[in-house]
């Protein structure tokens, strides 16, 4: 363990904000950080998310970005749709939407609604 990691969150001294990708400082001694325009997100203990305080939106770093976690089958589905329009715009088609395992049980419920299967393929 480094001096580092005593004083600031897992993150380090700073991370960018989920929101407008600025940098932003940890509060020393804290799970904290501090966006300018978007206010604090603390580091949840149990998941390591990161979590606007202001809204409860918990956001998971991957592959230095981070992404939102869903609680609705709407969310992922305006995710993968915005992941597609920009993969489009870009010049690639898409052949294979892959959805984490953690969403399993938000994607069935919503698929078992009666919801079009072929949604995801395009
Ligand atoms: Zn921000």
């Amino acid at each position: 363990m480094t001096l580092a990691s005593i004083y600031y969150p897992i993150y380090g001294p700073e991370t960018f904000c989920p929101h407008c990708r600025q940098l932003m400082p940890a509060l020393t001694l804290t799970d904290t950080y501090l966006c300018q325009r978007h206010g604090a997100f603390e580091v949840d203990a149990a998941s390591d998310d990161l979590v606007h305080l202001q809204s409860g939106r918990h956001w998971r770093l991957w592959e230095q970005k981070w992404y939102r976690q869903h609680t609705h089958a709407d969310g992922i589905r305006f995710e993968i749709h915005e992941a597609l329009d920009s993969l489009y715009i870009q010049g690639y088609r898409v052949t294979k939407v892959t959805i984490a395992q953690r969403y399993r049980g938000l994607i069935n419920a919503y698929l078992e609604r009666g919801r079009p299967l072929g949604y995801f393929g395009k």
